[in-house]
């Protein structure tokens, strides 16, 4: 049935049908325009014949249960002027490193083959990187552009955090970024807190270097291209666009979730993220409403560049959070009195080569709520 749909959309739209007898005979111009135009009708067919395909396929694969709904609405592909630098490119120590470096080559080799953090510090090693205690790197040939505190929310993933450094930190040193990396550890039996573990990370990182931007950072999204420049010009910015467990498509225009990053001004503003979401989804929806209360865009990396790649795993016992649908009505109510302004919490901090360990046991009364 989807095929015969797709043969009769290409037999009408794409085969040229050309007037028998022209009336007068075209210059050159309009033939040449003529051309151009076929073409463009052509791409176009392709297009929607494509996402006619992909419609039937995804709501086949996702029609039972879950709660968003594909975003079909693909858009034209958008390409950056800028050009990367050559590969002679030298730097200057007293010169800030450019955006657009010739050791960011684009795609990255994507290896989920289980690892440990010892044999990750053992290759960064070899390759000659040195981190210092507590995964903190800044390059030496030019002065990076931005400060970046990478956070990452985690409880029980041990597989997932060797395989993410081994892709991010190299990465971000093709980037010449100065970063930190944080893993901010749910301690205690309350249901998973991302939101809140951010907003711990956020002040507790602050305490060690004044960094310019944040990147809130899911432990398994592993990125395919070093071109998605963590640095902050463009923020707030959603990162991770395409996802293989999505099909590498947007899965609704507000998503903001895998990966997404703020200066640390933005952050501020906008209260941090919602403390009151316990347990899975949500809570990156509605950072989305405070960014835009706050009267902010998001930005999105262009083309292939925004793709990731998630490590498999289960939910483990995980519960949703069904009260995040309640919650996101009142989200520009809440945004004033729940977020980095209501926030008490005992941190242990512990450094190891790779990164700095927070943990912290998050509880209800951690972030009591005023009225609002
Ligand atoms: N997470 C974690 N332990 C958990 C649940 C979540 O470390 O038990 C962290 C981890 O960084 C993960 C992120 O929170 O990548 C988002 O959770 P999850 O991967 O379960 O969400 P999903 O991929 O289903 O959106
Ligand atoms: C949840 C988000 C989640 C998204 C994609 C939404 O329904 O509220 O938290 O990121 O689905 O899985
Ligand atoms: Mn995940």
């Amino acid at each position: 049935m989807v095929m015969m749909r797709v043969l009769f959309t290409v037999c009408l739209l794409c085969i040229p049908s050309f007037p028998a007898a022209p009336p007068s005979p075209p210059t050159v111009n309009e033939y040449l325009f003529m051309v151009q135009a076929r073409g463009v009708q052509i791409r176009e067919n392709v297009r929607s014949i494509g996402v006619q395909v992909l419609e039937q396929v995804v709501r086949g694969a996702y029609s039972n249960g879950t709660d968003y709904t594909y975003d079909f609405n693909l858009s034209e592909p958008h390409f950056e002027t800028t050009t990367y630098l050559p590969e002679g490119f030298t730097y200057h120590p007293d010169q800030k490193c450019p955006e657009k470096l010739p050791s960011m080559k684009g795609p990255v080799d994507v290896n989920m083959s289980e690892v440990t953090l010892l044999e990750v510090e053992k290759s960064l090693l070899e390759a000659d990187v040195s981190l210092s205690l507590g995964g903190h790197w800044k390059p030496q040939d030019c002065m990076a552009r931005w400060k970046v505190a990478i956070l990452v929310p985690f409880r029980n993933r041990h597989e997932h955090l060797p395989i993410l450094l081994r892709h991010l930190i190299p990465a971000l040193q093709r980037q010449r970024l100065q970063f930190g990396i944080y893993v901010i550890e749910q301690a205690g039996n309350e249901p998973f807190n991302r939101a809140m573990l951010f907003n711990v990370g956020f002040r507790e990182a602050m305490k060690d270097i004044k960094w310019d931007c944040m990147v809130f950072h899911d432990v398994d999204h592993i990125l395919e291209n070093d071109r998605n420049y963590y640095g902050c010009e463009k923020m707030p910015r959603h990162f991770a666009v395409k996802l293989n467990k999505y099909s590498y498509m947007l899965p609704y225009n507000e998503f903001f979730g895998g990966v997404s990053g703020l200066t640390a001004e933005q952050f501020r503003r906008i209260n941090g993220f919602p403390n009151a979401f316990w347990g899975w989804g949500g809570e990156d929806d509605d950072l989305w409403n405070r960014v835009h209360f706050a009267g902010y865009r998001v930005s999105r990396p262009p083309g292939d560049i925004g793709r990731y790649m998630s490590i498999p795993h289960h939910h483990r016992g995980e519960v949703q959070f069904l009260g995040r649908y309640t919650l996101l009505r009142r989200s520009k109510e809440r945004q004033k009195v729940d977020g980095l302004n209501n926030l008490n919490y005992a941190p242990r901090v512990s450094r190891s080569p790779l990164y700095t360990n927070v943990t912290v046991h998050l509880t209800r009364e951690l972030a009591p709520v005023a009225d609002y």
